[in-house]
């Protein structure tokens, strides 16, 4: 299956949580999930319960449309996850916050995961010095990601340039006015803010 290219407020509603997909539309009151609450039943229709599976699909279904991750390649990331030591769940968080669209997006270069793989795939930014146009590059610490010398002057740069970031994690560092970041450490579990329950994606793929 391809990636998704629909309205993305209609993810937030399928799986009735805000997943911040949107920029700073996410955080206005024209926020499809605020204005119109979470997923209803049709007119007529009582809601169903969702079974213990249901509810593991949810969470595996609220990681993925998050992080912007086709099935395929999740399914990867969770095989890699339970390779490595540590809580199955823990790792699997980490993996995902350590792709490079992600940092990009948590360092504000992007408003949006999805903005932030744009900018990868049109080779806006390089790690190490060296140009990386994957998405999914995943990042150790002390890699070092910025802009390519002449993306620099460009709108998306400029925009990034201008934002003032509300949030930086601890695992982050940002160099503003070189507008280079720098992955720290590996990130803990209770270091990321996303709402999910992974314990439930364990289980789901362990049926
Ligand atoms: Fe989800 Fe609301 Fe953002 Fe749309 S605006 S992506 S519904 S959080």
């Amino acid at each position: 299956m391809g990636r998704y290219t629909g309205p993305v407020c209609r993810l937030c509603r399928r799986v009735e949580d805000k997943l911040f997909l949107k920029g700073n539309r996410c955080l206005s009151p024209k926020c499809a999930v605020d204005k119109r609450g979470a997923r209803v039943a049709p007119r007529g229709m009582r809601r169903r319960r969702l079974s213990d599976r249901g509810l593991q699909l949810r969470e595996k279904q609220k990681a993925r449309f998050t992080y912007g991750v086709m099935e395929t390649q999740f399914r990867r990331v969770f095989a890699a996850a339970t390779h490595m030591p540590g809580v199955t769940g823990d790792n699997l968080v980490q993996l995902l916050e350590r792709r490079l669209d992600n940092v990009v997006y948590r360092l504000g270069f992007a408003d949006s995961r999805a903005n932030a793989r744009q900018l990868i795939l049109h080779g806006h930014l390089q790690v190490n010095g060296r140009k990386v146009d994957i998405p999914s590059f995943l990042m150790r610490p002390e890699d070092k990601v910025a802009w390519k010398q002449r993306s620099q002057g460009l709108t998306p740069y400029e925009e990034a340039k201008q934002k003032q970031l509300a949030f930086l994690p601890g695992w982050l560092s940002m160099d503003k006015e070189n507008m280079e970041g720098q992955l720290l450490s590996i990130p803990s579990r209770a270091e990321v803010d996303v709402r999910l329950d992974e314990k439930a994606i364990v289980e789901y793929y362990a049926r």
